[in-house]
């Protein structure tokens, strides 16, 4: 397929990487400039990239991103044609997706919501999971991109549905997360060797997928960003936002916010959101190290 891919950050490049590497016909374009995909063109502006394509694929930081490559100066919109398929892999307000859906479906493209989880190592493997909102044809119709680029895909409901479920998805990995960090900080404190901690979980219905990714990270102390903790927090006001509109109270979620602000004020905002676990470190006066290493 002819697939314009938009923004070429953690995830997107390898996404467009693997697009190029299934035989699909790929242009990038990136706000800054400078990054390039092997094998794929190379486009000045959103609505340059997407001249001709069939599908328009965006992976980008935020709603307000997602919009202005949509509908700023040289966006998406300039080039949408009859049938074309905007698809969007960024977590974003869900209902903005619907706004944005039907902006983009008034020019007789169609609009389909693609969050995903999976992380870098997801992305890079091409075995990310995707949660889809919008039209079965249209879903059918860019299945081979899913392909592409990762193992299985879910149909959650009409356009907005995929985002509804990544906020659903991320709250409870922020808060799994959340309670591994602290149970580390606390085993840590009272003497107990994370290393054997975590031999402990695995063996337990206390293992997750979130402790069998993130404890490695966390025994090498290696915070380089794989989901940045800025975009986290993002999803988790995303969430808290969403909750709000929908009278929805998660006292649990509101808490581990506070920890998200802190840990920015921290200077953490860059790092992966496992460096939450600094926070509890420093509060405690201990750090998580195995004896072994
Ligand atoms: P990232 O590495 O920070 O990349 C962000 C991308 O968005 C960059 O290409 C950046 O362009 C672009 N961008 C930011 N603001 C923009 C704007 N105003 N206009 C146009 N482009 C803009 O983030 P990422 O980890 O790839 O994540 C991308 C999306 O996927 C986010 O919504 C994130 O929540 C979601 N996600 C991430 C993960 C993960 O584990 N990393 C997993 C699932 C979902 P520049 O290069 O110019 O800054």
């Amino acid at each position: 397929m002819r697939v314009a891919f938009l923004g070429l950050g953690i995830m997107g490049h390898s996404m467009a990487t693997n697009l190029v590497k299934a035989g699909h016909e790929v242009t990038v374009w990136n706000r800054t400039p400078g990054k390039i995909v092997e094998g794929a063109a190379i486009a000045p502006t959103p609505a340059a990239a997407a001249q001709g394509a069939e599908v328009v694929w965006m992976c980008v930081a935020d709603t307000d991103a997602v919009e202005q490559v949509l509908f700023g100066a040289d966006g998406v919109e300039q080039s949408l044609t009859q049938g074309m398929i905007v698809a969007d892999s960024s977590t974003i307000s869900p209902f903005s997706t619907v706004k944005f859906a039907e902006r983009v479906r008034s020019k007789g493209a169609d609009y389909v919501d693609a969050p995903m989880t999976g992380s870098k190592i997801g992305a890079a493997n091409g075995t990310l999971i995707f949660m889809v909102g919008g039209n079965e044809a249209s879903i059918d119709r860019i299945g081979p991109l899913f392909a592409a680029m990762g193992k299985k895909y879910f149909r959650m409901g009409d356009v907005g549905k995929g985002q509804a479920t990544k906020l659903a998805m991320n709250l409870q990995i922020a808060l799994i997360f959340e309670g591994f960090a602290e149970a580390l900080t606390l085993a840590t404190k009272l003497g107990v060797d994370p290393q054997k901690l975590l031999a402990l979980i695995d063996a337990t219905m206390v293992k997750s997928g979130v402790v069998e990714y993130k404890g490695p990270f966390i025994l090498h102390r290696d915070f380089t960003p794989n989901f940045p903790l800025r975009l986290m927090h993002k999803d988790i006001l995303l969430a808290l936002e969403a909750a709000k509109e929908a009278r929805v109270k998660l006292p649990g979620l509101e808490t581990v916010e506070e920890i998200y602000e802190m840990a920015t004020e921290d200077g953490n905002r860059d790092l992966d959101y496992a460096a939450t676990l600094t926070l509890l470190e420093k509060w405690a006066g201990v750090q998580v190290k195995s004896e072994a290493a």
